[in-house]
């Protein structure tokens, strides 16, 4: 049983933690003991010493912990996890039951009532990831609640947080079947290959879903599409499958070209046809510029940090700067979909950035369609931080 201390909050803190906000931050605390164990239970109190909630020490990029319950009485135990991943299981019944989608998220941290904890669902294999060394401590107990709540073929789980400051090497299998991987799952019966057990991504990022939907469904066919920072090329599979009439993929990574080659492949599509190009993409937009090429629709999603040889990028300075090199390569009526991951900045704020590139570039643009994160990926209710993900797709006019 993890041990349980006394936290005072900060009075100006308090009114948010009792109305619902499940994060806890460095600043609402007057000091934190050094010495305090990850994973030790919070009670938090007002500064006359009444209760507010429970919750628990995991630092993570933002915060120092999460709240996990606003009832006195209420225990942490493996009752707890179980019915909180019961009830995310049961909002999800409609995933389980599509099948054109073998793939989703299951639980989503604090949407669904702990931060820290990530649940995804592939073709029957669970995949636990856990973001603090807090959250990890109570590892046993969230995969005996998972495994008395559904049928699975395996669990896996993945440690996305530095231990001693180091990425440990380790085996992400727990239970169950070893899955022969890649596996290919669904998504709008689209195939995607998925591995479990190589390291901290696994060939898809399932929060794209519905941008990858549209872009086969409105944007593809008979298209020239640019997908930049492609990853696995998973925009470019949506897009080929769209009919576009031809997909360039360009990542830094040398493993994208075998990754993109098996998407591409396990969709029957013929990946000679497409280009899949290992460059720096700001390199890539100096020479798509020089020569003078054109894309009728650009894919934008690059990490919130990227480091080259020459620059750092980071979106919340540089995107307009990112979207005024693209301009100079999308077609006169061409769409750019501008998608960010970045939790430091909303949508409002993404909107000033594609505003000032077109501005600075003397171009008109409408914004045609909007998105953030899709159903499975459940976020706190009037809390909109949470919902990182920004997407706008936007039309070049005249
Ligand atoms: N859009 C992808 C996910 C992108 S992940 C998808 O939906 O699947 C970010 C990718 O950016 C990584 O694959 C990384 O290798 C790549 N990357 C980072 N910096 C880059 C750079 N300067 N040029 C090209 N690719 C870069």
């Amino acid at each position: 049983m993890n041990q349980i201390i006394e936290l005072k909050i900060k009075p100006n803190y308090v009114a948010e933690i009792a109305n619902g906000y499940p994060l806890i931050l460095k600043d609402s605390v007057e000091q934190l003991d050094e010495m305090l164990i990850e994973g030790t239970l919070l009670k938090i109190v007002r500064p006359n010493g009444k209760y507010i909630a429970t919750g628990y020490f995991g630092k993570q990029n933002k915060g120092i912990g999460w709240v996990l319950t606003r009832d006195p009485l209420e225990e942490i135990n493996q009752d707890f996890f179980q019915d909180k991943i019961k009830s995310a299981i049961n909002l999800r019944e409609s995933f389980f039951d599509d099948n054109e989608t073998t793939a989703f998220r299951v639980f989503n941290g604090e949407g669904d009532g702990i931060g820290g904890l990530t649940i995804d669902f592939f073709d029957g294999f669970y995949m636990l990831s856990f973001y603090s060394e807090g959250i990890y401590s109570f590892r046993a107990l969230i995969i005996e609640a998972l495994k008395e709540t559904v049928n699975y073929r395996g669990i896996y789980e993945k440690k996305r947080f530095d231990t001693n400051g180091q990425y440990v090497e380790q085996d992400d299998y727990i239970e169950g079947e070893m899955g022969q991987f890649p596996i290919i799952i669904k998504e709008n019966g689209m195939n995607f290959a998925v591995d479990l057990n190589d390291g901290a991504m696994t060939g898809i990022f399932l929060d794209q879903r519905n941008v990858r939907q549209t872009l086969k469904e409105n944007y593809s066919d008979g298209k020239t599409i640019l997908n930049t920072f492609s990853y696995t090329g998973a925009f470019s599979v949506a897009a080929a499958l769209g009919g576009a009439y031809e997909t360039t993929s360009v990542d830094l990574a040398k493993r994208s070209i075998p990754k993109t080659i098996e998407q591409f492949s396990v969709n029957g599509i013929d990946y000679e046809q497409q280009q899949i190009k290992v460059m720096d993409v700001f390199d890539y937009l100096q020479y798509a510029t020089r020569h003078n090429l054109k894309y009728d629709v650009v894919v934008l999603d690059p990490p919130s940090f990227a480091r080259t040889k020459k620059m750092t990028f980071s979106t919340s300075k540089d995107y307009p700067k990112l979207i005024k090199d693209v301009l100079a390569i999308t077609s006169p009526k061409g769409i750019i979909i501008a998608s960010t991951n970045n939790a430091s900045f909303d949508m409002k704020k993404f909107k000033t950035f594609i505003d000032k590139a077109f501005k600075e570039s003397n171009k008109r643009y409408k914004i045609i369609e909007q998105h953030q994160l899709p159903e499975d990926f459940v976020t706190p209710e009037n809390y909109s931080e949470f919902n990182y993900l920004k997407v706008c797709i936007i039309q070049l006019l005249k």
